[in-house]
């Protein structure tokens, strides 16, 4: 297939929720930019004669043939973290929708359901908890816990989930919805360097680092910044400050662990007024669940130490957890086997396919990534290597149908 075909679905959501400020894409649960995708992939979809559906809980499933059980579904995810490239996510639903185009083209006809599968809201930037669709649908995420989530201007996941069209009622594990699903394969640009360093377009993916955000609440005492002296100070600012120099210093001390703070907010927040709390959200990884366990409550530790030495108190709240995921052996053979020489890679961001991983058998595919960036505008796979992804999942769609 010429890449300029491939290239093709990512030329025609080019310009969907551009972020002129950050650069890259914005693209957030239900707001317009997500409506547009969702629009852009139903007809997408249909251009193929897939049968789509909106579960309850804002996924998109497009069926080849009548939904049933035991299907192969594939899919990824379109929404993306504020500022974000255009491959995260995009890459793997429209690898999907190429690779189920080129099967039919070939005159093959499946022998088992087969889905591409959009979920919702994977990155978590509107009501902050990654894999959404995913933890909703498999039950992974309380309902109640879910329908009380607020994006950053308060409004509840139930209302929005109203004003989109869904009974927030229904929101929540979906069993029925689950049973359908076989195996779940999901390919995904790679965010990390592994396939740079082996030299290889596409790699199958072994595992995923545990991984969780935890809320950092550092609170002092608000006051003018004109008139109260430096040893009179409460403030929580300097105390945060300090706690994440030692989230660094933590992580470091933990060899192969990952912690960042990447979003602070000062109440109230203006530029004359000595803060009265500050929250800071930790984003932290490791191989095992224990090591990521002991990390947080280093960095904890520090934390705390911090916000002594400032007379401020900090606390330290888990707003996600992920377990450390396995994909399934018996896929990642299968796929060995139908791909020859594939390199195995672990990493350290989470997918939908991890969230799967604990109820069906799932598996990833990665497509390089010249530079390893992610998350950020410059996130870029080659044209080559995107078709090269297509082919691997053409390749076991074909086996596995
Ligand atoms: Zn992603």
């Amino acid at each position: 297939m010429p890449a300029l075909q491939l290239l093709s679905g990512l030329t025609e959501i080019a310009d969907v929720g551009r972020d002129r400020r950050r650069g890259g894409y914005s693209r957030h649960l239900w707001q317009a930019a997500d409506l547009e995708l969702r629009s852009w992939f139903v007809e997408r979809a249909e251009r193929l004669g897939l049968q789509v559906e909106t579960d309850r809980n804002g996924n998109l499933w497009a069926w080849w043939g009548h939904p049933g059980t035991d299907a192969v579904v594939t899919g990824s995810h379109l929404d993306s973290v504020p500022g974000g490239g255009a491959y995260d996510g995009p890459l793997g639903v429209i690898s999907s929708l190429e690779a189920i185009g080129r099967l039919q083209a070939s005159g093959f006809v499946p022998t088992r359901p087969c889905a591409v599968l959009m979920f919702a809201e994977e990155e978590g930037s509107r009501f902050g908890l990654a894999c959404l669709g995913s933890r909703l649908l498999t039950g992974a995420l309380d309902a109640d816990q879910a329908r009380a989530l607020t994006d950053h201007d308060g409004v509840t996941l139930a209302e929005a989930a109203r004003k989109f069209g869904l009974n927030p009622a229904q929101l929540g594990a979906d069993p029925d919805a689950l049973a359908r699903i076989g195996l779940f394969i999901e390919l995904h640009v790679e965010q990390g360097r592994g396939l740079i360093d082996l030299g290889q377009p596409v790699a199958v993916a072994s595992s995923i680092l545990a991984h969780g955000r935890w809320r950092l609440t550092v609170t002092g005492q608000g006051n003018h910044a004109g008139a109260t002296a430096m040893a009179q100070r409460r403030d929580p600012m300097v105390a945060t400050a300090q706690a994440i120099v030692g989230v660094q210093a933590a992580a470091r001390s933990f060899p192969g662990t990952r912690a960042t703070i990447g979003r602070i907010e000062a109440i109230p927040g203006g530029t004359n007024v000595i803060a009265s709390s500050v929250h800071a959200w930790l984003d932290a990884r490791a191989e095992t669940d224990e090591e990521t366990r002991l990390l947080v409550a280093d960095i904890e530790a520090r934390a705390q130490q911090a916000a002594d030495q400032n007379g401020c108190s900090a606390t330290l709240a888990e707003e996600s957890w992920a377990g450390a995921v396995q994909f399934t052996p018996g896929l990642r053979e299968r796929f060995a086997q139908t791909l020859g020489q594939v390199p195995q890679l672990s990493t350290g961001a989470g997918h939908d396919a991890g969230v799967l991983a604990a109820h069906v058998p799932s598996a990833m595919l990665f497509v390089r990534n010249p530079t390893g960036i992610s998350h950020a505008p410059e996130e870029f796979a080659e044209a080559a290597d995107c078709v090269a992804g297509i082919d691997a999942l053409e390749l076991v769609l074909r086996d596995l149908l």
